[in-house]
């Protein structure tokens, strides 16, 4: 049931990291200019996908959850600044300094730099260019303003991640918790994000489905409702 937010830029390679910035990644919001691609430098999903559900399990088939969003000197100038709150300016500055803003003269020493298959890279791009002079998109992408053809390249790199924990402690209707056996443990009851939000929601993502659970299931407990059942 597994699934991440679509990502952000990290501080460091270094767990747990602290979140530097957000990439504008939602086209409701800003529509791409760039493409994203794996540590296979393939594009993964349209870029331009509208569903967030659809763009998440499609981060899922990726290696460690991880995407490089990729773009020329080109769109650099003429797109929308795409990291939430930041201006050109801030971006330009993270190249010199950040270890997730990577940037070379050619796509290969690019990828090299990243940590991208250069080979994969550079076939993506051509396609991807291709699609631009065509309008026609293999992933579906509608929104295809510029080629990407002009150093310097630039990368930044993606993490996938939760806030909270998919699975958790087993319950039954009482709350009370199970064993391996199915058997309930006596006097010993849980609540909460311990039991996992995938017991609430699934395979999907709804705002306010870990702690209004967690806010009702403790009154239910606490109350005694669920002892008299
Ligand atoms: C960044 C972020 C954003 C979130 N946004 C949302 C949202 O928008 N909507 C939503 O529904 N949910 C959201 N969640 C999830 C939600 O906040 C949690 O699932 C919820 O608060 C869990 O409540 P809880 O009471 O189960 O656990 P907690 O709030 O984690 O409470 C557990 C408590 O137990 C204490 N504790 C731990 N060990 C011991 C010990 N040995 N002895 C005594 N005390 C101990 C801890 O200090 C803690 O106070 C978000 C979570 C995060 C991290």
């Amino acid at each position: 049931m597994y699934r991440s937010g679509f990502g952000s830029i990290l501080a460091s390679e270094t767990y747990p990291s602290k979140i530097t910035a957000r990439f504008h990644t939602v086209p409701q919001r800003r529509l791409p200019w760039e493409i994203w691609v794996g540590s296979n430098g393939e594009r993964f999903v349209r870029e331009d996908e509208p569903s967030q559900p659809a763009r998440e399990r499609a981060l899922l088939q990726q290696p460690e959850l991880r995407y490089w969003i990729v773009f020329d000197a080109g769109i650099f100038e003429r797109a929308p600044p795409g990291v939430i709150g930041w201006t050109r300016e801030q971006i330009h500055a993270a190249f010199d300094s950040h270890p997730m803003f990577a940037t070379a003269p050619t796509l290969a020493a690019l990828a090299e730099r990243a940590g991208i298959d250069a080979a994969g890279l550079q076939r993506t791009v051509g396609a991807y260019n291709q699609s631009v002079r065509s309008k026609r998109d293999s992933l579906g992408r509608t929104h295809l303003p510029l080629a990407i053809r002009r150093g310097p390249f630039y990368a930044i790199r993606h993490q996938g991640h939760s806030a909270s924990s998919v699975v958790g402690v087993a319950v039954d209707d009482r709350l009370r918790v199970l064993t391996a056996a199915d058997e309930p443990v006596p006097n010993l009851y849980a609540a909460g994000e311990l039991l996992g939000s995938g017991v609430m929601m699934g395979n999907a993502f709804c705002p306010g489905m870990l702690l209004t659970p967690a806010l009702t299931f403790g009154r239910l407990l606490g109350s005694g409702t669920l002892a008299e059942k």
